[in-house]
């Protein structure tokens, strides 16, 4: 069972005279288009509210509206009315601050992650919602806002990044009717669609072509793994966020099933894991304390250990998933 305190999300919000919007480390589409949405909303109905994320946006979301707003240190909270997180299934996934943003007086959770791990004081969590974007625009409608240009511009690219552009299992008729709608505020699929996909620096796409050719399969094609290395970056030039989408290359092979991408960055070796229909890699990412969604879903070895244990551990661990 999941919570549904939307009721009283909504209440404490209409209250509010101070929001502070979180949402988890390494912020994608979704989490940093619904941040930057809800602030918007929020702002239109007179509140004071506080983007706050551990680090600035990277330059490949940094043209949604308002992300220079994003503040990086964390204020006193208690002058704060409420604290929202977005998009976290776990609170550890609220990064350095978690601990800190759990005291608030008022925590409340919007997340549609399968395996939600409870926290915060007023919690919505929906795991069929495609998105935490589709959500943050039903809960526009029980606040009655109106959106802008610029709201609805941030929930479409949550929308659209969250479901691998309306691909994936979780995109639903509501998503569809939602993008509608968020269309008709003057949006431009096109010019969208262009700076999130066709935004390609030289650095990264010389990245790619390095991380593709360690491409592994196993389990008669059934299960990929491409790996990324600190030494490739440096060789590149590209950072860790260049490799953002990288895993969605050996999943677009026909014959894969269960595709994970293991990169190496200075403080953690972070594996992203896709899968295809019932395929079920957040139960995977769970056991090594991590987690997300049956088809997507993610983990970090923390521990000191090498590139190659960890490859190893994952490989270990998928194998059996494609072994019939
Ligand atoms: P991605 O591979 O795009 O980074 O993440 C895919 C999904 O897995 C996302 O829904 C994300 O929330 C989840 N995820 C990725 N890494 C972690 C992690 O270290 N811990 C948890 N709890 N979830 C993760
Ligand atoms: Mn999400």
């Amino acid at each position: 069972m999941t919570d549904n305190h939307l009721h009283n999300i909504v209440e404490a919000l209409k209250e509010a005279k101070t929001v502070l919007i979180a949402t988890h480390i390494f912020p994608d589409g979704d989490a940093l288009g619904s941040q930057l949405g809800l602030a918007t909303i929020l702002e239109s109905m007179g509140k004071k509210v506080i983007r706050y994320s551990e680090e600035k946006a990277s330059y490949l979301y940094d043209f949604l509206p308002e992300s220079d707003k994003l503040i990086t240190e964390l204020p006193q909270l208690e002058q704060i009315d409420c604290v929202i997180a977005l998009d976290c299934g776990d609170k550890l996934r609220l990064g350095k601050a978690a601990d800190e943003l759990q005291k608030s007086k008022n925590l409340l959770v919007i997340d549609h992650h399968a395996g939600h791990k409870n926290f915060g004081d007023y919690r919505w969590v929906e795991s069929t919602r495609s998105s935490t974007g589709e959500m943050v625009y039903e809960l526009s409608l029980q606040l009655g806002v109106d959106l802008s240009n610029e709201a609805a511009y941030c929930l479409y690219v949550a929308i659209v990044t969250d479901t691998g552009s309306f691909k994936y299992a979780s995109t639903s008729a509501r998503t569809f009717a939602i993008a509608g709608k968020l269309l008709e505020k003057g949006l431009n699929p096109e010019k969208i669609a262009g700076k999130l996909f066709d935004n390609f620096t030289e650095s990264r796409l010389h990245l790619l072509q390095s991380v593709l050719s360690t491409l592994e399969l196993y389990g008669n094609g059934k299960l990929a793994i491409i790996t990324a290395t600190k030494k490739m970056l440096e060789i590149t030039g590209a950072t860790a966020e260049d490799t953002e989408t990288f895993i969605n290359y050996p999943r677009s092979l026909a014959t894969v099933k269960v595709a994970a991408f293991v990169k190496e960055t200075d403080e953690v070796i972070s594996v992203s894991m896709r899968s295809k229909g019932t395929y079920n890699v957040a139960e995977v990412a769970r056991k090594l304390n991590g987690g997300g969604h049956r088809n997507a879903a993610g983990c970090k070895f923390r521990d000191g250990e090498t590139l190659k244990e960890a490859r190893d551990t994952i490989f270990n661990e998928l194998l059996p998933l494609v072994q019939d």
